[in-house]
């Protein structure tokens, strides 16, 4: 038989800006590249032939062996706060940006090998990626994806037949990613601590044309990009905490302006519904908690709005009316995430006309489920079926240490629902729409990857995959995907090691 070609339709604009926005570096090889997924729908939304990616050829792609047609490899060059430390340059230290592609939808998407060998941005690491935060990325990405949020998303994974140094001696793996962009709010820093102003002015009319195109013919364009970006990620952060995600490693340069989650490190769904809940390991202060992702959010943004005072100081004329654009920019974000978090969680309880007090009702059953320890997917999850007759009531308040203090809030609720409009029926089919079944769980998670280290089995991961990739359906021969962990299985930290 013969190997097909893989061939990519490289469209590369990144490339095309000024030689210090990026470094141009070519992917490291590995040793001894064995392919563990591609992701066959992503590769025929960017125009790739799954089939060919997957032949020996492809994977050498896949694992930076063998640079495709096309393929301009570079690292981006950026800065950041890291735990609100600022890092005038970060980059790319382990990741080579191999092209752009355009998707089915018309949009231009970046191809990104993490874990592809050392780049000038490397500072003290090695440049590659263990195979257990690949597999986490691949799964807790597509995941997001399946369930509706902004994410970046998983193309591949391979294994090196390497092994990476890190608290021991860990199988290697590559990572292909794809996303809108690469962009970050520390990419901004990076030219604004620069002082380098052309440059801030190249990159926010890049950020424009890839991702705000409507905001160009706007009397003050950079004003608009910014209030762009903060829209973006108050509904980002709001979708995020309605789905009980807690991304754990907020810094600028994890921060995307695209407004996608990026930068799966230690980051966990909550089980037991807990506001202060931190899973990063470093995160020793609860900076990245679940309750604190708004202000972390917030916070980010704020250096993005300083990073662009040159630009909006130009476009409002001084620098004091630059300043008063950037906070006006700003106290909006407060505004639109609650917006988008009341909007979220009333659908969650089925509330689709918008009345007085539904707010505090929200905010009373998560006090309650905070108090009591409940689950928090299946607590949302149940009441779907609590909404079609209060019968399934019986099943939520199993759910909480006190089972009475949930049917307390029951009774507010099946009373505020008897002033909704439309059938029983086609309530809890509307909140099956935004109340998932199956999300990745920590502990489940943990196994795929013990199994893939241990025994070289992906069968988990691939189950894993399957379960997460229709989150809101039923499926009763996959209830144990369903099910918190134990406590001997529990999960407490995910690490950075990455
Ligand atoms: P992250 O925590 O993954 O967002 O990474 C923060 C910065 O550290 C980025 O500039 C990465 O490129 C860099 N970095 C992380 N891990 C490594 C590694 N193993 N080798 C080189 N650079 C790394
Ligand atoms: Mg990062």
């Amino acid at each position: 038989m013969e190997t097909q070609q893989t061939t990519f339709d490289f469209e590369n604009t990144y490339v095309k800006l000024p030689a210090r926005f990026h470094a141009r570096v070519n992917p490291t090889p590995v040793a001894a590249p064995r392919l563990i997924k591609v992701n066959e729908e992503l590769a025929r939304f960017l125009g790739l032939d799954p089939a060919a990616l997957s032949t020996e050829e492809g994977v050498q792609v896949l694992a930076g062996n063998r640079i495709a047609a096309g393929s301009e490899p570079l690292a981006l060059a950026y800065a950041g706060h890291q735990f609100g430390h600022f890092v005038p340059q970060l980059g790319d230290g382990r990741a080579n940006l191999l092209g752009e592609l355009r998707g089915e939808d018309g949009h231009l998407y970046d191809v990104q090998l993490k874990g592809s060998g050392p780049t000038p941005f490397s500072r003290r690491g090695d440049g590659r990626a263990a195979l257990g935060p690949v597999l986490r990325e691949y799964i807790l990405s597509e995941a997001m994806h399946a369930l509706g949020v902004p994410t970046t998303r998983a193309l591949a994974a391979v294994e090196t037949g390497e092994r990476v140094v890190r608290e021991r001696y860990l199988p290697g793996g590559v990572f292909t990613r794809v996303a809108a962009s690469h962009l970050r709010v520390g990419t901004f820093q990076y030219f604004a601590a620069l002082e380098d102003k052309e440059g801030l002015r190249t990159l926010a009319n890049y950020a424009i044309a890839q991702h705000y195109p409507e905001v160009a013919k706007e009397a003050k364009p950079y004003r608009a990009l910014l209030d762009g970006v903060i829209g973006r990620q108050a509904r980002l952060i709001a979708q995020w905490m309605s789905l009980g995600f807690i991304h754990g490693v907020m810094n600028t340069d994890n921060s995307s302006i695209s407004g996608e989650t990026i930068d799966y490190g230690p980051c966990a769904f909550m089980e037991a519904f807990d506001p202060n809940q931190v899973f990063s390991s470093i995160d020793a202060r609860g900076r990245y908690a679940y309750n604190n992702q708004p202000h972390a959010a917030h916070w980010n943004l704020t250096r993005l709005a300083e990073a662009l005072l040159p630009l909006l100081t130009e476009e409002e004329g001084s620098e004091e009316a630059g300043v008063l654009a950037a906070q006006e920019a700003l106290a909006v974000f407060a505004t639109e995430f609650e917006a988008a978090r009341d909007a979220g969680l009333q659908s969650k309880l089925g509330l689709f006309t918008e009345q007085e007090g539904d707010a505090a009702l929200a905010q009373d059953l998560l006090d309650r489920m905070a108090a009591n320890n409940a689950d928090f997917t299946l607590t949302f999850r149940r009441l779907c079926e609590a909404a079609a007759s209060p019968a399934g009531d019986s099943e939520v308040r199993l759910l909480f240490a006190d089972p009475a203090s949930f049917d307390v809030w029951a009774s507010a609720w099946h009373k505020r629902l008897d002033r909704e409009s439309g059938s029983a029926a086609e309530r809890a089919a509307a909140m099956r729409r935004v109340n998932p079944i199956f999300i990745p769980r920590n502990h489940l998670v943990e196994a795929v990857i013990q199994a893939a280290m241990e025994r070289q089995d992906f069968r988990p991961f691939e189950e894993l995959l399957d379960a997460t990739s229709r989150p809101y359906e039923d499926r009763p021969e996959l209830v144990r995907f369903t099910v918190p962990a134990r406590p001997e299985e529990q999960v407490q930290q995910t690490f950075c090691g990455t």
